[in-house]
């Protein structure tokens, strides 16, 4: 073989290495729903709180409340599913019916209800944290099942509380602990959801184990321009949360979006102002 075949050869293995190379990342980066910020040059952040409803969102909301602050709450539809639905809606699906409630079922019931009247009517966003909080890997079909009831109750809540018809593409998914894999990506298409929002995982679930001084420097150390920051639905945000709070503004981040999209209506005007569209798009 005389040199310039073998050169001629070598360049075009090199380009069709670049062009499958340039084609992969091309595709996945497009095929990509994941978000972990909003792409902005202001200092804004946004608070998300998941595994609720459930009795520590009360103390999480006092704090966010008396700060004037607004969060998105990634709720699991299994605790979601203990609110009081409207009785067209609970007869519509018997699977909901609460048959034979105890006392304490009831109970449970009416303090959901009331948690989720709380985090709406505050001003805060409610995502889709799916139904089971499982791992789901070799579990796609139970995953988009999963999705599409919890999206079917959010909806309710949504027209119940505010009287707005929330879409499935407008309401966020964060996946349990994260995981992601190209699965999750057909199940997000199939339950008609549009994104997944990751954003940056600290340790706060650990609660006091962690401890208030890892939790904030984890929160601290990553923060950033529009920041997607993870947390938890837990008695112990009471303790750091104030905190972080703090830092933010003496860092002059004063400003805290939520997932609520401009499009979606609503009477109270406070909705449309905390939507991260003011401040750029969700990007990975
Ligand atoms: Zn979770």
């Amino acid at each position: 073989m005389n040199a310039k075949l073998k050169y001629s050869i070598l360049g075009t293995t090199i380009m069709f290495i670049f062009i499958l190379f340039f084609n992969f990342f091309y595709i996945s980066s497009k095929s990509s729903s994941e978000v972990n910020k909003i792409d902005t040059n202001k200092n804004v952040t946004m608070l998300t709180f998941d595994d609720g409803p459930g009795e520590a969102d009360l103390k999480i909301l006092k704090i966010l409340n008396n700060n004037n602050i607004h969060a998105t709450f990634f709720e699991v539809g299994c605790n979601l599913a203990k609110y009081r639905f409207s009785d067209k809606f609970e007869e519509a699906h018997p699977e909901l019916k609460k048959n034979e409630e105890s006392v304490e079922d009831s109970k449970k019931s009416d303090s959901i209800t009331t948690i989720v009247q709380k985090i709406l009517n505050s001003g805060n966003f409610i995502g889709n944290h799916t139904y089971n909080h499982q791992k789901y890997v070799n579990k796609i079909s139970s995953l988009i099942d999963e999705l599409k009831i919890t999206n079917m109750l959010i909806k309710e809540v949504y027209k119940e509380n505010l009287g707005v018809d929330i879409s499935s593409s407008q309401i966020p998914v964060r996946m349990p602990y994260l995981q992601y894999f190209p699965g999750v990506e057909y199940a997000l298409k199939q339950a008609g959801n549009s994104y997944i929002a990751r954003g940056y995982l600290g340790t706060d679930y650990f609660e006091k184990e962690a401890g208030v001084a890892k939790i904030l420097t984890q929160y601290e150390t990553h923060l950033k321009k529009g920041i997607i920051f993870c947390c938890h639905s837990k008695d112990y945000a009471q303790e750091w949360l104030p905190l972080l709070i703090e830092y933010l503004r003496d860092k002059n981040y004063t400003k805290f979006a939520t997932f609520w999209p401009k499009n979606l209506d609503s009477s109270i005007s406070s909705f449309k102002e905390n939507s991260y569209e003011n401040y750029g798009r969700l990007v990975k």
